[in-house]
């Protein structure tokens, strides 16, 4: 374990951001299609493409860039569509880089300390697997805890917030922080650092989550197991998870769900290149085979203003588009 949990340890005695620069340990490709790190499948080209070897490996890697370089940080990009034209700029992969999960024991009771690479299933099953329950939400979402941090991932009433005790953020300078709910506005799939907090002139956008620590009740872990899988079957039989996805495109509007105002509109099933409005649930938007992201960002668009001619709700994305259309 853990080179990158002693660096954790460092930065609670202030050490880590003393680290020196020294050889990085990743691995960095250049040029790298991003249709292989989307859940949709698709999206364009990125400059670069860095791998951390692990927490150590990705603070010497953000000090040895230009802090002008465009960044953008992803676990398994199950929320995110890259535009054809591509991102000039570097992407940095936590997942399978940031994986480090244990069970440790604080002034609070017994805590998970996880990397933000992780999956939030395998979040899920630890934490039942450790007999500990409420975790069960997270074994649906197919991102990972950074992602589901950022976005205050949730569904079946639960938000990941809601079992935060604290997380540990990195900026774009290398240096670790310590912070808690308290220094976020938390809200709905809404999550931003507030501006009194930083102590540090950078933006809430340039601070990364690299772990966190959650609480979870202690209760009956083999229950926890079961309501995973009858979680599972629910996705399986009301998602069209055998087709390319980003799970629910729009938040739903207060008092009212997305898939059900872009039924009431006729859209579902509608298709615009490759892109398709789920015909199973219409707050999905799927990959047919071969769709380019601006099928996929054209079909939203359609969706939104279909959806405001005919209800009078403006839609909000869930999903978060980057990059740059094609020239
Ligand atoms: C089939 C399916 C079902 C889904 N069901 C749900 C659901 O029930 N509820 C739900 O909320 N979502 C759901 N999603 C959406 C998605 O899985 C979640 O939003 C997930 O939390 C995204 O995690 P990720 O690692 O894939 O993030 P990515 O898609 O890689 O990134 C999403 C955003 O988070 C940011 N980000 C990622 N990692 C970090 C980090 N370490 N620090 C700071 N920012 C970061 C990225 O920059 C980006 O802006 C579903 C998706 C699919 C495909």
């Amino acid at each position: 374990m853990l080179s990158a949990y002693r660096a954790m340890e460092n930065i609670r005695s202030g050490g880590g951001a003393t680290l020196a620069a020294s050889a990085l340990r990743g691995e960095l490709r250049i040029q790298e299609s991003m249709r292989r790190h989307c859940s949709w499948k698709t999206g364009g080209i990125v400059n670069r493409f860095y791998i951390p070897a692990d927490l150590a490996d990705l603070q010497n890697f953000l000090r040895q860039q230009n802090t002008d370089e465009p960044l953008y940080i992803i676990g398994l990009g199950s929320n995110l569509l890259i535009r054809d034209g591509g991102f000039s700029g570097t992407v940095v992969l936590t997942h399978s880089a940031l994986s480090e999960i244990e069970l440790q024991s604080s002034s609070v009771g017994d805590v998970m300390w996880v990397e933000a690479g992780v999956a939030a299933p395998k979040l899920a099953r630890f934490s039942a697997r450790h007999g500990f329950e409420g975790a069960e939400f997270l074994a649906g979402i197919p991102g990972t805890v950074g992602g589901a941090l950022a976005m205050n991932a949730g569904c079946y009433g639960s938000e990941t917030w809601s079992y935060v005790l604290d997380v540990t953020t990195l900026d774009r300078l290398g240096n670790l922080h310590q912070r808690t709910a308290a220094d976020y506005d938390i809200a709905y799939r809404h999550v931003a650092l507030k501006k009194e907090s930083q102590h540090h002139r950078l933006l809430p956008s340039d601070e990364w989550f690299v772990a966190a620590r959650f609480q979870f009740t202690q209760g009956d872990g083999k229950k926890s197991a079961e309501t995973i899988k009858d979680l599972l079957k629910k996705r399986i039989a009301s998602q069209p998870l055998q087709q390319a996805n980003a799970g629910s495109v729009f938040r739903n509007p207060p008092g009212d769900f997305a898939a059900r105002l872009i039924d009431s509109c006729g859209l579902k099933g509608m298709t615009l290149g490759q892109a398709q409005v789920s015909p199973k649930h219409a707050n999905f938007i799927v990959n047919l085979g071969d769709a380019q992201a601006s099928d996929i960002e054209n079909l939203l668009i359609l969706i939104e203003d279909r959806v405001y001619e005919k209800t009078g709700v403006r839609l909000q994305r869930e999903v978060r588009i980057v990059g740059d259309t094609l020239k």
